[in-house]
């Protein structure tokens, strides 16, 4: 068997950035993933916005990881000359009461510590963005997108460049926790058994089906686990809007909003369907609720403007219609497990949040 100080249990965005901080810290790291690959599961799926940190509620990991997060994001990016544009959102209000609720949510984003956020009436609107029909808006300045991928192997690299291992195709298939290390049983290519003094399971979407593989964890620290997926519409032509355009959020989702990646290309989701089984194939059919939610804010979408683009699945931890859930990040104070950090939940804003909650982590080793 072999042995190794600290094992990363996934090579999205957060276990990245877990990986890069450990090693950093000049702990001996491996990381572990099943795929073949970086990125390939909810880091490559979502609509690559750095969230200023205005939804969550205050006190929440979500708000505090958010902000803090994005601030080292674009800090990082910077550095590193990564690709991004703080081009900023308009959250928006299309009735009276959605006005209200603008209105609260100006009060949560400040209570944040998003100080930046203006409140704009119609005619304001109208000169930043004629297409767009509203009554009022948020604009948040500090709202941004990215090469998220860049950012991903920059983590790697960046990991690497400290000592950190990475073995791809390494699914963790179970583990037992004996009080003072964990031994990972690792499949795939090339089977090992892995004995470790910290073991940290960011395997996102496979998060609990990770944990209730180790022996000596109680199932009961164990949240359950409900698919989200969403879907995205690409749009054809001429990006219509300068800043990402967000409807006021639901609950289970920031609804189906404008975002445009690096290059133009404008794209309309992620919207929200509960399912059983993890499937990203696009339902065409979906792409009505698209028009109807869309025009509510731009009626001048053309028939035939939107294709189908891709989808990604929120790892929610609420069932359906619950209120939305916190980030999970669990160490021993609350599993008992010496040597295991389960993180749950890991939805949006995880990729603004990434450097936030790999710091949050090594403070929970300190
Ligand atoms: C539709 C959608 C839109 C989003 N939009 C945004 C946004 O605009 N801004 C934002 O900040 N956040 C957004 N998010 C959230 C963000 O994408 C995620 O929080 C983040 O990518 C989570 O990263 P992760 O590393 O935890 O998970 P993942 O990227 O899913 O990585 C988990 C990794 O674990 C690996 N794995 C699984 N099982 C095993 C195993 N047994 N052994 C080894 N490896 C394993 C997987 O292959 C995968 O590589 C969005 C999410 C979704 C779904």
């Amino acid at each position: 068997m072999d042995r190794i100080d600290c094992a990363v249990i996934g090579a999205g965005v957060v276990g990245l950035a877990v990986a890069r901080a450990l090693a950093r810290a000049g702990r001996e790291v491996i990381v572990l993933e099943a795929a073949e690959t970086i990125g390939t599961g909810a880091s490559s799926r979502n609509s690559e916005v750095i969230h200023a940190g205005i939804y969550y509620p205050a006190g929440s990991l979500k708000a505090r990881l958010c902000v803090k997060g994005r601030d080292m994001l674009y800090a990082y990016l910077g550095e590193h000359g990564i690709e991004h544009q703080r081009c900023g959102k308009l959250i928006i209000a299309t009735n009276d009461e959605e006005t209200a609720l603008l209105g609260t949510l100006l009060k949560t984003g400040r209570e944040n510590g998003v100080g930046d956020l203006e409140w704009l009436d119609a005619a304001a609107v109208r000169g930043l963005e004629p297409l767009l029909r509203c009554r009022a808006a948020l604009k948040s300045p500090s709202t941004g997108i990215l090469d998220s991928h860049a950012f991903m192997l920059s983590l790697q690299g960046e990991a690497e460049g400290d000592g950190a291992a990475f073995a791809f195709h390494s699914p963790v298939a179970g583990g037992r926790a004996d009080g003072e290390r964990v031994t990972l049983a690792v499949g795939g290519t090339d089977p090992m058994r892995l004995s470790c003094r910290l073991a940290v399971n960011c395997a996102g979407l496979a998060a609990q089906n990770v944990a209730a593989a180790v022996n000596g964890l109680a199932g009961e620290s164990i949240p359950p686990l409900h698919l989200a997926k969403g879907s995205y519409f690409l749009l054809f032509g001429k990006a219509p809007f300068k800043h990402l355009i967000y409807p006021l959020p639901g609950a289970a989702s920031l609804g189906i909003h404008y975002t445009r990646d690096l290059s133009g290309q404008g794209r309309f989701g992620p919207d929200v369907e509960w399912v059983e089984e993890i499937d990203f194939t696009i339902d065409d059919s979906r792409v009505d609720g698209f028009y109807e939610a869309i025009r509510r804010y731009w009626p001048g979408l053309k028939d035939g403007a939107l294709r189908p683009g891709y989808s990604g699945i929120r790892p929610k931890i609420q069932r359906p219609g619950e209120a939305p859930a916190d980030f999970v990040i669990q160490g021993p104070a609350v599993h008992g497990v010496k040597g295991l950090i389960n993180l749950y939940g890991i939805e949006s804003p995880g990729l603004t949040a990434a450097l936030a909650i790999a710091e949050e982590v090594a403070a929970l080793l300190a």
